[in-house]
């Protein structure tokens, strides 16, 4: 058969979903049409940048009543395609127990075809009288130091480049990828600052979290409350043989602060205490305190296709000969605030389909 020309696909952010994009795009099924570069200021090595929100996260698979089809969906294809990594030792079956404030029905947790082994209990604790209801579900789990250098490696093999550059406009990235290429904006966070984007529906949702040494803490624990506050109490471990468990934490919506509290990282670690018996056995050491800023984004992520006409005229001299306009092809896949791992898989293979059918038409 006549070779088609592959497609020139510049992927802007190296975070959990340009990666998992750039996966997709490499795919076997995909019979190399793409030509992948990622392109991105942070890269997954670099797992101490604040300036991305990819290494900060637990990260779990956790019920988030977003009442939404299309996320649902997200999360039901991402858990099934994480569960199959298990065995690689990339992805760690996670028991969870959920304390709620409120009573709830198993059909407010949204977890059909995602949990397993749900079990929804009307309990009572002497030590706990906010307690209402306790579920206990079987999740997954990632580590992100693990899994996104591994993403990286798996892609590298298949021809993908990295690139590290920050793109101060979108006009530049597709000047890169050029007319019948394709750029993918990935950047989180940075599609409110990105020129041609500005995104101003973009927030960040601050999360400030402590990693510990805990070999023994085998459950994700979290307590729900009706009225949500900006500290939230959850404990997620990580996949062995790390030996670690994320303690949280706090979700402040529009707070940009990078620096840790020492207030804040006080009252988390006490309250997590008071519900995490394990967090109070002597071989339990605190490893770091971090914050990470979560990339939200009013009235949820933007996944969809549009075309950039480039260059903007705004940015040449006035009086200057202008150049002929040129239109490249934008795939916007960002504003995945605290969901981004749980939605990645099936987020980028819809991302990707929107992609070619955009190309067709
Ligand atoms: P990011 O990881 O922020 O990546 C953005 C990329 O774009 C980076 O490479 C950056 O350098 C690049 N970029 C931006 N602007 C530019 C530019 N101008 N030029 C070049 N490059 C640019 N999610 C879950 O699903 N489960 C969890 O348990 C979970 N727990 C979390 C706990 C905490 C404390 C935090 C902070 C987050 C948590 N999250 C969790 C959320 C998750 O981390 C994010 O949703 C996810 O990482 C977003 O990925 P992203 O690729 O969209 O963005």
């Amino acid at each position: 058969g006549e070779q088609k020309p592959q497609i020139n696909v510049m992927v802007l952010g190296a975070g959990v979903i340009g990666l998992t994009i750039a996966h997709v795009l490499t795919a076997d099924a995909n019979e190399g049409r793409f030509k992948v570069s990622v392109i991105a200021r942070d890269l997954p090595e670099d797992i101490n940048s604040q300036a991305f929100a990819s290494p900060w996260a637990g990260a779990n698979w956790s019920p988030m009543f977003h009442a939404d089809e299309r996320r649902f969906r997200w999360e039901k294809r991402t858990v099934e395609k994480l569960r199959e990594m298990i065995p690689a030792g990339l992805a760690m079956d996670l028991p969870s127990r959920l304390y709620f404030d409120y009573p709830v029905t198993e059909e407010a947790l949204y977890c059909d075809g995602i949990a397993k082994d749900l079990h929804l209990s009307n309990v009572s604790f002497a030590e706990h009288p906010e307690v209402q209801a306790l579920v206990e579900l079987n999740t997954v789990s990632i580590n992100p130091h693990t899994y996104l250098p591994a993403l990286k490696a798996e892609i590298e093999k298949r021809g993908v480049i990295f690139r590290r550059h920050r793109a101060a406009s979108l006009d530049e990235i597709c000047q890169m990828a050029g007319e019948g290429g394709v750029v993918v904006n990935a950047t989180g966070l940075g599609a409110r600052s990105l020129a041609g984007v500005q995104d101003t529906k973009v927030y960040p949702i601050r999360g400030q979290t402590i990693l510990v040494h805990a070999p023994g803490a085998k459950h994700f624990i979290a307590k729900y409350e009706a009225s949500p506050k900006p500290e939230v109490l959850y404990m997620i471990p990580r996949p062995a043989p790390s030996g670690e468990a994320l303690v949280g934490g706090t979700f402040q919506p529009g707070n940009w602060d990078l620096s840790v509290d020492w207030n804040t990282a006080e009252n988390i670690l006490e309250n997590a205490k008071k519900l995490i018996p394990e967090l109070s056995t002597p071989s339990v050491y605190i490893k770091h305190h971090n914050v990470g800023l979560r990339p939200g984004r009013d009235g949820g992520p933007r996944v969809e296709t549009e075309i950039c006409v480039w260059p903007k005229k705004s940015t040449l001299a006035p009086g200057l000969p202008q150049p002929r306009e040129k239109r490249t092809l934008v795939l916007h896949a960002y504003g995945f605030g605290g969901a981004g791992y749980q939605q990645s898989w099936g987020a980028a293979e819809e991302a990707v389909d929107l992609l070619k059918q955009a190309l067709t038409t």
